[in-house]
């Protein structure tokens, strides 16, 4: 093992896209454990769109890196040495250790992974937080019954493409929308999709009301954007709308964006149609964990459910890697592999 391990910090807060500056790599020294603590060396590592919100200052739903801090996320780690009596040299964990090679962590915040159930990366992709953040919004909140019609966009991520299998699985039909023809082509052909849509034909809304005849009764918001005003005016009557994410605005400037005010508009068509629009954070469900865990292992060992994953080399590669995840550079869950797997 290498003396030295590595971390990347915040540089600087990034204005609009994040840039290779607003990050730095550095070389430390491996932490030694505390009591009831374990050293970590990361294998793999999450790259996740919230993390743009953790670069920011401003009010959100959790605090913001420090600059100068770790970048934060998720990692699936081997333990080193343990000063707990949970876990063994060996074990292999999921934590919150950030954007480095090792950690020095409290015990109490892993669970341990089992590899023999399925690829230990799985734990930060399709069974872990992206997959739960799909299989509990959409059944949750999006509650899609048998031949109705559910539109994702984000369909070849993470979250998007369990959500549009999942929606199959339950009888319903399912259309993505989805950067570029390779992508598409993906969703419908691989993955089962009805149909899907590329966000960047100017045709969209056109393409749209085409490939939901009976208009939409689920939209599992994941971008927000020009999709969003393509989406609007295709809802159903008593339509359910997760709002899981917005990343077409998430490099967005802040301060007032000039343009006329919609907000009217989309309130009266909350009010006429009886829309159901419902924001969530998927801590907010952890009580489906069980749930969660039981059904999506089971689609996938059924090959009900397929995943894709993208992996990069290398803790340096994670700035460049995540500036690509907001443009739509990554194909699948974007995932850095930071440590050999040997699991
Ligand atoms: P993905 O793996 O889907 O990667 C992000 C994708 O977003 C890109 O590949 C790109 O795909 C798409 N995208 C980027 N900009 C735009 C745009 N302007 N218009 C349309 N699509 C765009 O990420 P995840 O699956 O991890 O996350 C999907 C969404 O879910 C995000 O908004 C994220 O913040 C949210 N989320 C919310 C959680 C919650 O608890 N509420 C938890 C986890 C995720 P393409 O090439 O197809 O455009």
């Amino acid at each position: 093992m290498s003396q030295q391990a590595q971390r990347i910090v915040l540089a600087a807060r990034p204005i609009g896209e994040p840039k290779a500056s607003d990050f730095r790599l550095e070389d430390v020294a491996i932490p030694t454990p505390g009591p009831d603590q374990v050293l970590l060396r990361t294998i793999w590592m999450s790259l996740d769109p919230y993390m743009r919100g953790r670069m920011s200052e401003g009010p959100s739903y959790a605090e913001p890196v420090a600059i100068n801090g770790v970048m934060e996320g998720g990692t699936v780690a081997e333990v080193v040495t343990s000063n707990s009596d949970r876990f063994a040299k060996g074990d292999i964990v999921l934590a919150h250790s950030g954007w480095q090679t090792h950690a020095a962590v409290d015990a109490k915040g892993l669970r341990k992974i089992d590899p023999q159930l399925a690829p230990i990366s799985t734990a930060v992709g399709v069974l872990g937080m992206p997959g739960m953040t799909a299989y509990t919004g959409l059944l949750e909140i999006g509650k899609p019954h048998p031949d109705e019609t559910v539109v994702v966009a984000a369909a070849s991520g993470a979250v998007g493409s369990a959500v549009g299998q999942i929606a199959r699985i339950k009888g319903a039909r399912a259309v993505g929308i989805a950067g570029g023809a390779d992508k598409c082509r993906y969703v419908k052909d691989e993955l089962g999709f009805d149909e899907c849509l590329d966000h960047r034909d100017p045709d969209l809304a056109a393409k749209l009301k085409e490939a939901c005849p009976k208009g939409i009764d689920v939209y599992f918001e994941n971008v927000g954007g020009k999709v969003w005003d393509a989406v609007l005016p295709r809802l159903n009557p008593f339509a359910r709308v997760p709002v899981c994410g917005l990343i077409a605005d998430y490099n967005a400037l802040t301060g007032d964006v000039p343009g006329p005010n919609r907000a009217p508009a989309l309130m009266r068509a909350i009010l006429v149609k009886r829309l159901n629009l419902r924001g969530f954070i998927v801590r907010d469900f952890a009580s489906l964990h069980g749930a969660f865990l039981r059904d999506m292992s089971e689609w996938l060992r059924e090959g009900k459910l397929k995943h894709r994953e993208f992996v990069t080399e290398g803790l340096a590669s994670a700035p460049d890697a995540f500036i690509g995840l907001l443009r739509g550079a990554n194909f699948g869950k974007q995932l850095v592999r930071v440590g050999a797997d040997r699991a």
